[in-house]
């Protein structure tokens, strides 16, 4: 689940890192009374789930109140990478003596956490991780031990900071590795993390990212989610407990169980297709839950065919026959689909849709295959 910059700041701020706090606007003269109440020069942000926001114009500086209402005015309703600006953060102006980079992120390999750090922060790291990984450095962490001291020189060191620099920078680097595994945080980076001009460190852009699978106990995070932000099917799907996930391909995929629905990703990637999204229906999966899914799947404009994978183990084929030729009377489906459905009882079940003129293909691969060339005929 992402956040926004502003709420990322404020669980920074409570592990001790020194953040360039600010206030939160929805509207241009709240941004005006805002950068009024701060004082002098400010920075204008939008708050938007999406990085990039500098290049793509939702970072200026305004030099008071009525600049600020101006600026705030220019970013309010522009459009970063399909997230549209309601928010932005008004913060004092700092002035950056030198940007460095600093996240942590899961380590599988190293099952630990990753901490790092690259003197080359700011608005381009994504080119420097693509072009010059070598000026990221890294260290990981142990889940229990923490990041160390030693480990924190380490990297204060390759990034070329001396003196009391070290020090600041080794308790901002343990707090962020503290957060991170206290929120459940897949991603949790500060860049820029800047040297500001009395000497002191300060962040001055904050990214967290939670774990789903840990919202359960991470009560307070679901506070912050902003549905707005989000894919508006997901959101229906996770309402009705349906595993969803939105791809960028053209074949949609109704399937049940997750291993299921990832080998028929699969199937569709090797005959040439590309997936239009992850759904996972669920165990038992009744004929409501049959039409709500097969509608998430249809309301993607972008989908040219669909792939029924079904296969009945608790779940007996013949219930989910009739689930399907029930769903399927209600929705008006325009695009080709293919149906797998084998398992329990799957005699009975094929027999139901062959009576309704359905034919049911058996094997995974040519399922695949059928679906791949009815998107591709359709298109
Ligand atoms: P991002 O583009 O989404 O990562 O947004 P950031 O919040 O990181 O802002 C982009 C860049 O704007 C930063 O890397 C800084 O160089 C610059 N910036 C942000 N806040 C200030 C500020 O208060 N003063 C100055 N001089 N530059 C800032
Ligand atoms: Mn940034």
């Amino acid at each position: 689940m992402n956040i926004h910059e502003y709420q990322a700041a404020e669980i920074l701020q409570q592990y001790g890192i020194p953040i360039n706090a600010g206030i939160v606007c929805d509207s241009a003269d709240a941004a005006a009374d805002a950068a009024q109440k701060i004082g002098g020069k400010v920075v204008i942000k939008a708050q938007v789930h999406s990085g990039g926001r500098g290049k793509a114009g939702g970072v200026k500086l305004a030099e008071g109140p009525d600049d600020a209402r101006k600026v705030a005015s220019e970013i309010l309703g522009i459009d970063i990478s399909g997230h549209i600006v309601n928010m932005v953060l008004v913060a004092p102006a700092v002035d950056i003596q030198r940007e460095v980079y600093l996240g942590a992120v899961i380590d599988r390999d190293g099952r630990g956490v990753t901490v790092m750090a690259s003197a080359e922060g700011g608005v381009d790291i994504e080119e420097v991780a693509r072009d010059t990984p070598e000026k990221i450095h890294t260290e990981t962490a142990h889940p229990h031990l923490g990041l160390r001291d030693y480990q924190c020189r380490r990297l204060a060191f390759k990034l070329g900071l001396e003196g009391k620099q070290v020090g600041g920078f080794a308790k901002i680097a343990k707090a962020v590795f503290k957060a991170f595994t206290e929120k459940d945080a897949g991603l949790c980076e500060i860049n820029p993390l800047i040297i500001n001009g009395d000497g002191e460190w300060q962040a001055i852009d904050s990214k967290i990212t939670i774990d789903d699978n840990a919202l359960y106990r991470q009560k307070a995070a679901e506070e912050l989610r902003d549905l707005r932000e989000e894919n508006e099917i997901e959101v229906q799907a996770r309402a009705h407990g349906i595993s969803f996930v939105k791809l960028d391909g053209n074949i949609g995929c109704m399937v049940n169980g997750a291993g299921l629905s990832m080998a028929t990703m699969d199937a569709v990637k090797f005959q040439g297709g590309e997936p239009a999204n992850f759904l996972d229906v669920g165990g038992g999966a009744s004929a409501d839950q049959v039409t709500l899914a097969l509608n998430l799947v249809l309301a993607e404009p972008d989908v040219k065919a669909v792939l029924i994978n079904i296969f009945g183990g608790i779940t007996r084929c013949d219930v989910v026959a009739q689930g399907l030729l029930e769903a399927m009377g209600k929705i008006d489906v325009k695009v080709p689909f293919v149906i797998r459905l084998i398992g329990t009882n799957q005699a009975e079940g094929q027999k139901l849709l062959a009576d309704a003129g359905i034919t049911v293909v058996e094997r995974m691969d040519e399922a695949a295959k059928q679906v791949v060339a009815a998107a591709e005929g359709a298109a």
